[in-house]
């Protein structure tokens, strides 16, 4: 009960705290992505025109078939599958920047056999077999423009949304965690989940036979990571990563708090999907305020730099 009530404490302290972290984290991340606007602005009048840009062919698996993709017709297909079409055009260019950086990291530093990207959304990017009219627009738009970190293109990482700030992709010095903007208007930000407890006690593979009699006992330990994500939590004494938890439970994400209620417990989701790289919420937001798609990139990727895909 003591330990329940010192994570429930901790909970609350930082969920009061969320407003203010976003306005302090917002101003810095829009601050750092003007200052580099010049830079990148120099790097696109040195780069070589579209046309010398060389036809690149992406293999992807899917679950009915191996496909082979120009690499422009890949960004056009994942970027739809990922973001709706009426989405802030600059934001749509800034994620296909991101997915077609992706993919050309995918072919230079292969993680799958016999193909370079899956469709699975734990992995690689999905992909829409018909790409709406404004995604093939914002791909063409941005034909052959990639993010590099030391002339490599980037992992270009995204999710749907975040709390407060991304989350750190191990030590990859281009995808640490960096402060996103208050998502709270978009549906996707809080879920609320629901379990009994015999349901939770079945999910999590508990031991049935010496599960406490409190239900604030059960859940007594739980760990944060730097991007404001479960690292581990502790249930009945048994210890899960934050991932194992999320994944046994189906939770949105890694940023989630969790209370008792009168049959069981009450889990809340802030954010969706990964927490790496670029929040598609957020760069939609940094979109309609009339944010230029290279801010946006500066803001997710810091340190990076916009170029062209070299013939
Ligand atoms: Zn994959």
């Amino acid at each position: 009960m003591k330990h329940f009530a010192v994570m429930f404490f901790i909970i609350a302290l930082w969920c009061t705290a969320l407003p203010s972290l976003q306005s302090i984290g917002f101003g810095d991340g829009v601050h750092a992505a003007v200052g580099e606007e010049s830079k990148e602005e120099s790097v696109e009048e040195s780069a070589p025109s579209f046309e010398s840009v060389q036809p690149l062919s992406v293999r992807v698996k899917t679950e009915k078939e191996d496909l082979h993709l120009s690499i422009e017709e890949y960004t056009a297909r994942a970027l739809s599958a990922v973001m709706a079409e009426d989405a802030p055009t600059e934001a749509l260019k800034a994620q296909a920047v991101a997915i077609r950086s992706f993919a050309l990291h995918r072919l230079n530093n292969p993680c799958h056999e016999d193909f370079d990207v899956c469709v699975n959304p734990n992995c690689c990017y999905p992909l829409s077999n018909t790409p709406a009219v404004l995604c093939v627009k914002a791909a063409s738009d941005t034909k052959g423009q990639i993010l590099c970190y030391e002339n490599e293109a980037v992992l270009g990482l995204s999710h749907l949304s975040s709390c407060i700030c991304t989350e750190s992709y191990g030590d990859c010095p281009y995808l640490q965690s960096v402060p996103v903007y208050n998502e709270e208007q978009f549906e996707c930000y809080k879920t609320h989940y629901s379990f009994e407890e015999a349901l939770l006690a079945t999910e999590l593979s508990l031991d049935l036979a010496s599960l406490p009699d409190k239900l604030e006992d059960w859940v007594d330990h739980i760990e944060f990571t730097s991007g404001n994500r479960v690292k581990t939590v502790s249930v009945c004494g048994k210890s899960f990563s934050g991932g194992e938890f999320s994944h046994l439970l189906g939770l949105d994400s890694l940023c989630f708090t969790v209370n008792t209620n009168a049959n069981g417990f009450d889990v809340v989701c802030y954010g969706s999907g990964s927490g790496y790289g670029l929040s598609r919420c957020t760069a939609m937001l940094m979109g309609a305020e009339g944010k230029d798609y290279r801010e946006i990139l500066s803001c997710f990727y810091p340190e990076t730099e916009l170029r062209f895909i070299k013939d």
